[in-house]
């Protein structure tokens, strides 16, 4: 099962508690729009190549669309499609004023130049730029772009509109990006970390944190839970993990790992597998590389009574009913991880203003978003006697209806 089929499984349960009819769950599911473009480009031995980009737009109920543009072979108008629902139920979670969307071109950026992969940008923007743009859908880096993309997608849009740095978020903080953006998953994780262990008479000082995958989510986490008093007992990548009773020297971590390329080799460590690392004796639990990592085969093994998922779709749905009935407390993805996307809308803001924040006002105003939306998915989850994942969704969907029948079907 794939990642967005769980998160469909897992939205269609908290429909069903909504009592929601299948005719509606259908409509709420389905996107509004897929636009589905040839992009042909001349590459640079003069060959002529063709690729095509999707760009989905699923729900605008709550404000325009928003979401991620990823370069991938796999990419297609599926894919696009249920990734784009996810855009939306994680936007109204984070109670900011977006709709979902997704999308992508199904090309290989590894077997291309730079130069080739420019040209797919302007191109692709040339054939959606009359259904994209500030106020109508937001795109935004995902899987193999970045804020190089990003760049060069503003700029074709404002020549061929006007000048639109709001057109899409995750840029170069020289042109237009926001500062704090690169930390702000992780932050948010800790954010809702320290939330978690609030609700059971905790705090992060004194409490062991076990982190799986020490990416840009894992290490700002590793960090922020570090200078808490925090102990960060193991982290991994995809070349395994590595394991200190006593905790991990974070600082000096993520200085090793910017020389060797990875934290395997770090000095004075024991070794532990990817697989290990989710069943360590361990206060919290954070997921931060890959999605289908907990599944019915090591949900009951694993011995954290908090699991904050910075990662995508890390618990396919039979894991997460062994969680419930352990009464492990899993801060959901849609929640824990969703930092980015409340950074991402801060960005679009300051583009929209033409106006910049410090780093400072960023992380009050992401620190007081995400404990508020923390806050109402947790009294939800105690009032339904449900998951906190349920209660995301419950919240999520509630606010779109709302919005829908606001605006008038
Ligand atoms: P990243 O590429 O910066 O880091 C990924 C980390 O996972 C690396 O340490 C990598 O070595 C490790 N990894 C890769 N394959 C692995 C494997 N097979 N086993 C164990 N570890 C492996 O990515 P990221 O931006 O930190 O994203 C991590 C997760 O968080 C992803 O699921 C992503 O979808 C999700 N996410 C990221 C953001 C964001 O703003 N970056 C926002 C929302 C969700």
């Amino acid at each position: 099962m794939k990642a967005f089929e769980a998160t469909n499984k897992f939205l269609r349960g908290a429909m069903r508690r909504m009592d929601l009819t299948d005719h509606i769950q259908d409509l709420l599911i389905q996107p509004q729009r897929c636009v589905k473009v040839k992009v042909v480009v001349e590459l640079d031995s003069g060959d002529v190549a063709s690729y095509m980009g999707f760009r989905t737009q699923h729900n605008n109920a709550r404000g325009p669309f928003k979401g991620g543009l990823r370069f991938h072979p796999t990419v297609d108008e599926d894919h696009s499609n249920s990734l784009a629902s996810l855009m939306s139920w994680k936007a109204a979670v984070a109670d900011i004023p977006y709709g979902g969307a997704k999308g992508g071109i199904n090309c290989n950026p590894k077997h291309l130049t730079v130069g080739e992969l420019e040209k797919i940008c302007r191109k692709f923007v040339e054939q959606v730029h009359d259904v994209i743009g500030p106020t109508q859908d937001i795109p935004a880096p995902d899987v193999n772009t970045g804020a190089r993309e990003m760049a060069w997608m503003m700029d074709q849009y404002s020549k061929l509109e006007s000048f639109s740095p709001g057109v899409v978020t995750g840029k170069p903080l020289d042109l237009f990006g926001a500062e704090g953006r690169s930390e702000a998953t992780g932050r948010g994780v800790w954010i809702t970390a320290t939330e978690a262990l609030k609700r059971k008479g905790r705090e992060v000082d004194g409490t062991t944190f076990v982190i799986q995958g020490f990416g840009n989510v894992g290490s700002y986490a590793a960090k922020f839970i570090q200078d808490t008093g925090g102990k960060v007992i193991c982290v991994s990548d995809v070349n395994g993990g590595i394991y200190n009773p006593e905790g991990l020297d974070i600082d000096a971590l993520i200085a090793h790992r910017k020389k060797s390329g990875t934290v395997v080799d770090f000095p004075g460590v024991d070794q532990v597998s990817n697989e290990d690392l989710l069943l360590l004796e361990t206060d919290v639990l954070i997921p931060a590389a890959l999605g289908h990592v907990f599944t019915a085969e090591n949900a009951r093994d694993v011995k954290a009574s908090i699991i904050v998922e910075g990662a995508n779709g890390p618990t396919m749905p039979d894991a997460d009913e062994i969680f419930d009935e352990r009464e492990i407390l899993v801060v959901p993805d849609i929640l824990a991880n969703a930092g980015g996307v409340i950074c991402s809308y801060f960005e679009w803001v300051q583009n929209m203003q033409y106006f910049r924040w410090d780093l400072e006002h960023t992380r009050d105003q992401l620190d007081k978003r995400l404990k508020k939306a923390f806050d109402v998915v947790y009294d939800v989850a105690v009032k339904k006697k449900v998951s906190m994942r349920s209660a995301a969704f419950i919240v999520a969907i509630g606010r779109v209806g709302k919005a829908t029948v606001l605006r008038g079907v």
